[in-house]
């Protein structure tokens, strides 16, 4: 549909994110930029307004308990509701170590962010998105974490099958994805995990061959086409394998 949604995109100050925030402001779209620096979050949101969009910055750090509190009170009493949630921060501490020297300290940090991060944003933003006539939760994930790629990994892509923290934090984020898209079934939430594509961003060394600007056009797409719930989308247009 063209109705004019409240979206909040978690890590939106740069990146992919950022790129997203700008795709769905674009699109008409309400877009609340999460970030946990009030300069660089507020920075990226004044340069969306600036060209005449609907965006705003929202102080959210995902490992803080207070700030995701904060954020859902704010959108609460704003907007009364949130129509779409992409949990999209990610961090990865993996280089240059081999899987058995990643110190556990690294290990748990990127679980915090990526997994536990996306899990507290949730739950806060819960009774606000049961409040829209169509909610979606989209869990950015990433091919690595699958556990199809982890099983045979293509040739191509073989310098990052091992990936400790990173691919096992996506895979993480995976089963958090079915199990809330099963455990949301009834209530019409629909919860995805979604792939941008390997971009050119700060997490990669921008290795990747797609911009950030693609990659947020895919997450813009998968976030508002008419999918079901409980898949992977990906970066073509379908669905990846678990
Ligand atoms: P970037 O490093 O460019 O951006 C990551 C964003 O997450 C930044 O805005 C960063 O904020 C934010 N962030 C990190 N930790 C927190 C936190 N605790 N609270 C709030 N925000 C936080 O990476 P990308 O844009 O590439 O990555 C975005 C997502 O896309 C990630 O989940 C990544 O795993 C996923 N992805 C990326 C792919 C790629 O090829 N680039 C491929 C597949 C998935 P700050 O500036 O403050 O650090």
């Amino acid at each position: 549909t063209n109705q004019k949604k409240i979206v909040l995109i978690t890590g939106a100050n740069k990146g992919i994110g950022f790129a997203t925030a700008r795709e769905l402001a674009q699109d008409g779209h309400t877009v609340l930029l999460g970030a946990r620096d009030p300069e660089r979050g507020g920075a990226a949101a004044t340069e969306l307004a600036g060209k005449g969009l609907d965006a705003r910055f929202v102080r959210l750090d995902v490992t803080d308990p207070d700030t995701i509190a904060a954020a859902a009170r704010l959108i609460s009493e704003t907007y009364g509701r949130l129509d779409i949630l992409i949990n999209n921060a990610g961090i990865t501490r993996d280089r240059p170590h081999p899987p058995a020297e990643l110190p556990v300290a690294a290990l748990r940090e990127v679980y915090e962010t990526n997994v536990f991060g996306a899990v507290a944003v949730t739950n806060a933003m819960l009774p606000l998105l049961r409040k829209s006539p169509a909610p979606y939760i989209g869990n950015v994930s990433s091919g690595l974490g699958t556990v199809a790629f982890l099983a045979d990994p293509e040739p191509a892509m073989l310098p990052y099958a091992n990936l400790l923290a990173y691919n096992s934090s996506k895979a993480a984020l995976n089963a958090v994805t079915l199990i809330y898209a099963n455990a949301l079934r009834d209530s019409g939430i629909t919860v995805n995990a979604l792939s941008p594509g390997f971009c050119a961003t700060d997490l990669n060394g921008h290795r990747g061959q797609l911009s950030a600007e693609e990659g947020g056009a895919n997450i813009a797409r998968q976030v508002t086409e008419d999918v079901p719930s409980g898949v992977f989308l990906n970066e073509n247009g379908g669905t990846y394998p678990w």
